[in-house]
Parts: structure tokens; C-alpha cells; sequence
């Protein structure tokens, strides 16, 4: 039976030490704020930005949101951000996705200032992690790699199998575990024989949201396995991507859903904003 992986207690560490940090922060008269840019009316959105906003009260840092409504012009979006840009009270600005179709959200992301961007978006930022550069990796990988460093689980010279190809899990993974010495493979929708690959997989991360499709038959024995999928079933129950049940009987370590990666995702947020405080302050 796996080690079951605890995001939420790693998470709730990672934010305490955190707090420390900011204590000492504000003792030299410096309170770390992150600005969040929510566009239109989405329901699981308001979900993720209010959870943002209870970390930074736990972790002691300021927080404002700002609203902007669903026919707002690209123009305007971009003269938001310039203007957090500017403004030194802010350190961190964070662009909550998705935004209406009819925006250009990657135009959004390369305007934000990116030692602010505490996301990991900006072209430089995703740049220099593939360079393997110090930089702000985007938060979900960020809180995988955490975890690994949490469960001392090396991967150097490990099989290394990703479900998912997207900019802000799949592909920032890559780099982070090349920059680890592990032997990646990434799978996408494209992939042929996925089960094949997956069984050659000393650690298998799943990122691609769909419930159950990584089964035991897919997973060597002693596998690692990190399910950073999020699905809400009908029942309103969430899933990850994994087969939590039968694969944890295989696996060596298993993350949860709920409970896994979600949590570290924003832990790994407020350490972001943090890190970004240090450096415009020049204490790093
Ligand atoms: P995304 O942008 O929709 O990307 C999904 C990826 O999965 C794509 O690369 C897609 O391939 C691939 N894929 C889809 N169906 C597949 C299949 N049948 N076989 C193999 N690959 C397949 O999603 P995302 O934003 O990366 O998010 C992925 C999941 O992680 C979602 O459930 C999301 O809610 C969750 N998530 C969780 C956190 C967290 O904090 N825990 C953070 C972010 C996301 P193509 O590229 O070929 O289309």
C-alpha cells in the first residue's frame, strides 16, 4: 500500500514558514501584496481567488482584487497591468485564467512585469527555467516538485512520465524534472499507446482532467504516482485524474485529490510572492 503523499499538510507547513518570513518582512517596515486581475463572471475562478485570498491573510500578506467586467477591451486590460506595473506597492500580479475569448491573454502575460509575475508566465520567466536559470516557476509544478523534495523521492536517472502538455503544468514539469536529471517523457492527446509508456514510468504525473483514466494496468509496481488532475464528477464529488483506489495498491507514493497538489499550488504561490518582495526590496 502507497505512501500517501499529504499536500495539505506540506502546504499548511510551507505557509507557516512563510509567515515567518513576512513577520520579518514587516519588521523592516515591508508588507508583501499581491494584486489579482479576475476578467468576467466565472464561477470556478471566484473559487480559486477567494482561496488565494485566504492564503495571504494566513500568511500575512496584503491582497486587491480587481474586477473587471466581461466586455472590457483588450486596451484597458493592458492599462491595468501597466499600471500595477508601476505601482511599488505591489510585488506580485497574478491574471486569473481563463479570460473571455475575445482577449489576448498571452499579450496580458508578457506585459505583466515579469518580476512581479509570480505565476511563472512570462516568455523570460518560462525562459530561464528551460535554461535551468533561478526564476518564478509557475505554481502547480512548483508544488509537485516540493512534494518530491518533501518524500527525499530523487529523479536522477528515473523514468519520468507526464500526462499533459499544457503551458502551465505539462511543459513547465519538463523542465523542472530535466533540471533534476530524470529521463522525461511528456504524453498529450496525440500520443499513441499511452499505456505502454506510462508502464515504463518510475514516476507517472497525471495533468490532463479526466477521472479514472490512469487505471492499475497502466503502472509498474512501486511507481510514484502525482495527480495533479482536478474533476468534478456529477455528483459534485472531485477526482483527480487517477484511479485513487486501485493504483494506490501498486504504488510506492500516491498524492490524493482532494488534498494533494491543489493546496501546494497556492502555498507555492505565496512563496512566489514572497521570493518577488525579497528581490525588488534587494534582500536576495
Ligand atoms: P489543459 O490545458 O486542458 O491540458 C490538458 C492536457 O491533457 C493537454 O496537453 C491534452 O493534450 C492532454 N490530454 C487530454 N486528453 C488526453 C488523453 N486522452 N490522453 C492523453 N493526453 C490527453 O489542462 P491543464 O490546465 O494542464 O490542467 C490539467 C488538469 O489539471 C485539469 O484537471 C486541471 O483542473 C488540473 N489542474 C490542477 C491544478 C492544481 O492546483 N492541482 C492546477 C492546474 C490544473 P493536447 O495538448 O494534445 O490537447
Amino acid at each position: 500500500m502507497a505512501i500517501i503523499i499529504n499536500g495539505k499538510d506540506l502546504a499548511k507547513k510551507t505557509k507557516e514558514n512563510l509567515k515567518v518570513e513576512v513577520d520579518e518582512l514587516k519588521e523592516k517596515g515591508i508588507i508583501p501584496k499581491l494584486a489579482v486581475i479576475m476578467v468576467g463572471d466565472n464561477a470556478a475562478s471566484k473559487i480559486y481567488v477567494r482561496n488565494k485570498s485566504k492564503a495571504c491573510d494566513m500568511v500575512g500578506v496584503q491582497y486587491e482584487e480587481f474586477l473587471l467586467g466581461d466586455n472590457i477591451a483588450q486596451e484597458e486590460l493592458i492599462k491595468l497591468i501597466e499600471k500595477l506595473n508601476e505601482d511599488d506597492s505591489i510585488n506580485g500580479i497574478l491574471l486569473q485564467s481563463p479570460i473571455p475569448r475575445n482577449l489576448d491573454i498571452n499579450e496580458a502575460f508578457r506585459t505583466i512585469d515579469y518580476r512581479k509575475d509570480v505565476d511563472g508566465f512570462h516568455p523570460i520567466n518560462v525562459g530561464k527555467l528551460s535554461i535551468g536559470q533561478d526564476t518564478f516557476v509557475s505554481c502547480t509544478p512548483y508544488g509537485v516538485m516540493r512534494m518530491f523534495e518533501e518524500y527525499n523521492i530523487d529523479l536522477s536517472g528515473k523514468n519520468v512520465v507526464i500526462l499533459g502538455r499544457s503551458n502551465i503544468v505539462g511543459k513547465p514539469l519538463l523542465q523542472c524534472c530535466l533540471n533534476k536529471n530524470a529521463t522525461v517523457t511528456i504524453c498529450h492527446s496525440k500520443t499513441v499507446n499511452i499505456k505502454e509508456i506510462t508502464r515504463k514510468a518510475d514516476v507517472l504525473i497525471s495533468a490532463i482532467g479526466k477521472p479514472c483514466f490512469v487505471t492499475e494496468d497502466m503502472v509498474k509496481d512501486d511507481v510514484v504516482v502525482i495527480d495533479v488532475g482536478i474533476n468534478r464528477l456529477e455528483t459534485g464529488k472531485v477526482v483527480g485524474d487517477v484511479d485513487f483506489e486501485n493504483v494506490s495498491k501498486k504504488a510506492s507514493y500516491i498524492t490524493p485529490v482532494p488534498g494533494g497538489v491543489g493546496p501546494m499550488t497556492i502555498a507555492m504561490l505565496m512563496n512566489n510572492l514572497v521570493k518577488a518582495t525579497k528581490e525588488q526590496k534587494k534582500l536576495i
